[in-house]
């Protein structure tokens, strides 16, 4: 039945070959299904399992967090897939305004050019064709990496019907009076010229100043009193836009100023002195000046005690004409000037060294400046014109348990739930316009005659209020996530869910599951759950009847997967040097080690430290499975050579032992429906770790070290073989092994592909081992299979080999042992010797009683048993000499290496403890091994 494998495992052709296969072959597209008419809960005729990909940046490139997330996600979908689900993994880019717009505005520098020199549509022509050429090469290297997911249905976040689907949106919400304009104080990045949300700015500590500023108080005529209030900033340049000094309602040292007047120097404007409990008496002077345009705490100052906003700023981050004799400077150049001015003016008090945090973007790490800008704006937090819960009402409701105590949304690891309802109780009005030209452009027209605004689905031709033509649309463009956090319905069609072409959207929506990183909890969780409780409500079911909040959600679940860190459990970063390349680890060990590696150590909540010695030992375990295949197939063509065969057909399934089978092949099988409940019932609880580790102990351990070398024995070819013997044996071994490649196939599936296909030699049952039915294990029968006799087996042959080693015999020599045996009506000894002789490396087993061999020095005693090898050691005395010279020289230099090293208390004081523990241990042992040998030296015979 199989044909040859390569002598070598060498993943890097089998898995390019099975990667090309698996997509040219549309293996895993799930075209759209007919659902039976009385389907209700759509996606709920219990068959769907659906994960939508996050989408990766259309500019991005694999790393070690996708590699896992994805690799995590596979499993699953292989998972359910051979566990009789409906399948799909739904794959696509997002345009990621800021990173795309960044990657083509860096080409044009380079080509001496700008996007102003283009102008915006040759600038966006130009975006298209660098998306063209280079864009989705990541999706490149998932093809490779072999995620099964549907490549038919792959979308990009700037499609045509995916661009519908937000400008509905967008008209919607607008509708609803949802969504609004307004001046807001923004994180402004000057580098990148647009608004970019709090979740975009990284703060980092940095050595600056606080620099205390004179503000000369003023009578009611004008006049300098003389005395003055002195303020302290770490921005001063933007005094040039103070409205007012606040202080705090109870700090005596200043409440006889309220209600009087400052001047503010260089600029001459007069502002108040106003009371607020927000003031910090301990910070600085107690006295603060308020910029509204120019920082979020003083905007809403500004707002509580209604003051005017002045913007000193421009886009770029220079000053103004609001900024007087400073206008056209850069923020900085100006700081040093009112610096130096008010220090000409002896009004600048002191200068302190202060430790800032500042905001920089995320994008291109440019200090962002909070600033006064008009945005566009979902009002999360209100209710629609037509009433009813906001936004985040609804979004709020499906985390929450309902009165059966079940929630619509469950979290994994659970503990996000709270931090997102947390997030969610004191979420702000979300900032959806981008001053970008990459991305989705808001449908919103201005005109230049009544100054309202024209939202539209189809482009206007003149103003909706005035029937002016003069209008112009609106520049910005909508922020990333507003379009990603529409996926989960879009990709199925919204808005035009029609009676027609509902299919998709009745069997996939709501999805099963999302599988993320806890860094876009927010920018994009929390938003898909938002706009796909909110728009999927006003879709009907299939039946016509209203759709409960339940059933509006995005997806069942929420799988928040850990970081990779390095093999020190430090993060990754470029700075650092740790960064582990996945593409390249691929390359070295192959794709099946690697995300075995990932996998065994996944598990809810858990970072992982990736050490490339696991890889290693993974690499080691797909060799061993090689291997076991090659032994097979050799068995199984030597077995056809006298006219034994396995019929294919009885493979697929579980293997049955009978009663009566040989304890071996009762016990393996045992071991393959025990691994089996273990795999599927972790892999229910996303313990990918559990679920690994089971089938590489089965593998390995039961199969290859034990069943393998036990099975041997029955497997004979010989003229005079007993047929029928030696087919039960084949046959047990080939359906065990057949169910165990299934079993690891979502863990390691290329390898698993390649045996598999070897195993039914170019005939399979099917085109592929990821579309035969997962090994279920038969709970009944487990409980009566586990036979015993088989441990008992298993110690007796630990104990001989144990005291093989320790009497120095060599692996190879076959020995007589004497056993006394405590229960000798034992049956399991008695049926099972040959196997023990076997294994033991025995030639005969001497029965003896207990009084002999209570007599015998270097016996093994076990509950069951005393046994003892017979065995006299003839040694070389001079090569055994030359050896424990050599030993003990090396165990001497190692111990002066590792005192000096424990002497040294520059090592000590700087080493951490775990190191300094490790030490200590390695160089008792190191003694206690030095000791041994030099007695082992003394103990020869002398010549
Ligand atoms: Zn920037
Ligand atoms: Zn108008």
């Amino acid at each position: 039945m199989p044909h040859d494998l390569p002598k070598a495992y060498d993943p890097a052709g089998l898995e390019d070959h099975w990667a090309e296969y698996w997509v040219r072959e549309k293996l895993f597209a799930q075209p759209t299904p007919a659902l039976p008419d009385n389907v209700k809960d759509q996606g709920l005729d219990g068959q769907s399992f659906t994960i939508l990909l996050p989408p990766p940046n259309v500019t991005g490139r694999l790393h070690m967090g996708h590699m896992l997330n994805q690799a995590e996600m596979d499993i699953l979908m292989r998972w359910r897939r051979m566990s009789g689900r409906r399948a799909l993994w739904l794959p696509g880019t997002d345009h990621a305004g800021i990173a795309t717009q960044m990657m083509v505005e860096r080409q044009l520098t380079a080509e001496g050019s700008s996007r102003q020199k283009l102008g915006r549509e040759a600038f966006v022509e130009r975006v298209w064709e660098w998306k063209r050429h280079y864009g989705g090469a990541i999706l490149d290297q998932m093809k490779r990496l072999g995620a099964s997911v549907d490549w038919d249905r792959e979308y990009f976040t700037m499609d045509e019907n995916l661009s519908v689907a937000v400008r509905e949106a967008f008209v919607r919400l607008y509708e609803q009076n949802l969504i609004y304009r307004g001046a807001y104080i923004v994180n402004w990045c000057p580098r990148c010229q647009t608004a970019i949300s709090d979740l975009e700015v990284f703060h980092e500590e940095q050595k600056g100043h606080l620099w205390e500023i004179k503000y000369p108080v003023i009578d009611a005529d004008g006049k300098d009193t003389g005395e003055f209030l002195t303020v302290a900033t770490t921005r001063p340049e933007t005094m040039l836009g103070d409205v007012a000094v606040a202080i705090h309602p109870e700090d005596a040292r200043y409440l006889h100023l309220h209600g009087k007047k400052l001047r503010l120097p260089l600029v001459g404007r007069e502002i108040p002195v106003i009371l607020d409990e927000w003031v910090s008496r301990e910070f600085g002077t107690g006295a603060v000046k308020v910029t509204p345009a120019h920082d979020p705490n003083d905007f809403a100052l500004g707002e509580r005690h209604h003051l005017p906003s002045i913007n000193i700023m421009d886009s770029e981050g220079r000053i103004n004409a609001e900024g007087g004799a400073y206008a056209g400077l850069d923020r900085y150049a100006a700081r040093k000037k009112v610096l130096a001015d008010l220090e000409a003016l002896g009004l600048l008090a002191s200068i302190k060294d202060h430790t800032n945090n500042v905001g920089h973007c995320d994008r291109c790490k440019t200090t962002v400046e909070p600033r006064l800008s008009t945005q566009w704006f979902v009002a999360v937090n209100k209710s629609p014109n037509k009433g009813g819960p906001s936004m985040a009402d609804l979004a709020r409701k499906v985390v929450q348990p309902n009165a059966d105590g079940k929630k619509a949304i469950t979290f994994t690891p659970e503990m996000y739930e709270k931090t997102y309802l947390g997030w969610m109780e004191n979420i702000h009005d979300w900032c959806i316009s981008r001053q970008l030209w990459w991305g989705h452009r808001i449908p919103a027209w201005h005109c230049s005659e009544c100054y309202k605004i024209t939202v539209a689905r189809v482009d206007p031709t003149a103003c909706a209020h005035c029937g002016s033509a003069k209008i112009t649309q609106e520049t910005d463009v909508l922020d990333t996530w507003f379009s990603s956090g529409l996926l989960p319905v879009s990709v199925f069609g919204w808005p035009k869910i029609t009676p027609e072409n509902r299919a998709d959207f009745d069997a996939f929506y709501p999805t099963s599951l999302l599988v993320t990183g806890f860094d876009i909890l927010f920018f994009w969780v929390a938003r898909m759950i938002m706009l796909g409780c909110w728009f999927a409500a006003d879709v009907p079911m299939p039946d016509g009847s209203p759709r409960s909040l339940a059933n509006s959600v995005p997806f069942r679940e929420v799988y928040i997967h850990a970081l990779v860190r390095d093999a020190n459990r430090e993060k990754m970063s470029k700075t650092k040097g740790n960064v582990v390349d996945p593409i390249e680890i691929v390359k070295q060990y192959g794709t099946d080690a690697v995300r075995f590696t990932l996998a065994s150590m996944a598990s809810p909540g858990t970072d992982i430290a990736f050490n490339v010695a696991r890889t290693e030992g993974y690499r080691a375990f797909a060799n061993k499975i090689w291997n076991a295949a090659r032994f097979l197939f050799m068995n199984v063509d030597r077995a056809a050579e006298i006219g034994i065969t396995v019929d294919p057909k009885t493979l697929g399934g579980m293997p049955i032992a009978a009663e009566n089978a040989p304890l071996e092949d009762r016990w393996i099988v045992a071991e393959l429906h025990a691994t089996t409940a273990k795999v599927n019932a972790s892999l229910e609880n996303y313990r990918y770790d559990d679920a690994a580790n089971a089938i590489y102990q089965f593998f390995w351990g039961s199969f290859c070290d034990w069943y393998l070398e036990i099975v041997k024995l029955r497997l004979d070819f010989s003229e005079t073989a007993d047929k029928a013997q030696t087919k039960a044996a084949l046959s047990t071994l080939v359906s065990v092994f057949e169910s165990s490649l299934r079993l690891l196939s979502p863990f390691m599936p290329f390898i698993t592909e390649e045996i598999w296909h070897a195993l039914y030699n170019g005939n399979p049952p099917a085109k592929s081992i990821a579309l035969t039915s997962y090994p279920q294990a038969n709970h009944i029968l487990l409980a009566q299979l586990i036979p015993n006799g088989m441990v008992q087996v298993q110690n007796l042959v630990i104990d001989i080999r144990s005291l093989r080693k320790d009497r120095n015999i060599p692996e190879k020599e076959r020995v007589p042992i004497v056993l006394f045996l405590s229960d000798r009506s034992n049956k399991v000894f008695q049926q099972n010797i040959g196997i023990i002789q076997h294994l033991a490396k025995i030639t005969e087993v001497i029965p003896q009683s207990f009084e002999f061999m209570a007599n015998r020095s270097g016996k093994r005693r076990g509950v069951a048993w005393d046994i003892d090898v017979i065995y006299e050691a003839t040694i070389d005395v001079s090569t055994e000499q030359e050896r424990l010279t050599k030993e003990i020289a090396k165990y001497e230099k190692g111990l002066i290496s590792a005192e000096r090293q424990l002497g040294n208390e520059g090592f000590l004081a700087k080493a951490p403890a775990k190191v300094v523990e490790g030490l200590k241990k390695q160089e008792a042992e190191t003694r206690l091994l030095l000791e041994k040998a030099r007695a082992a030296l003394d103990a020869l015979p002398k010549e």
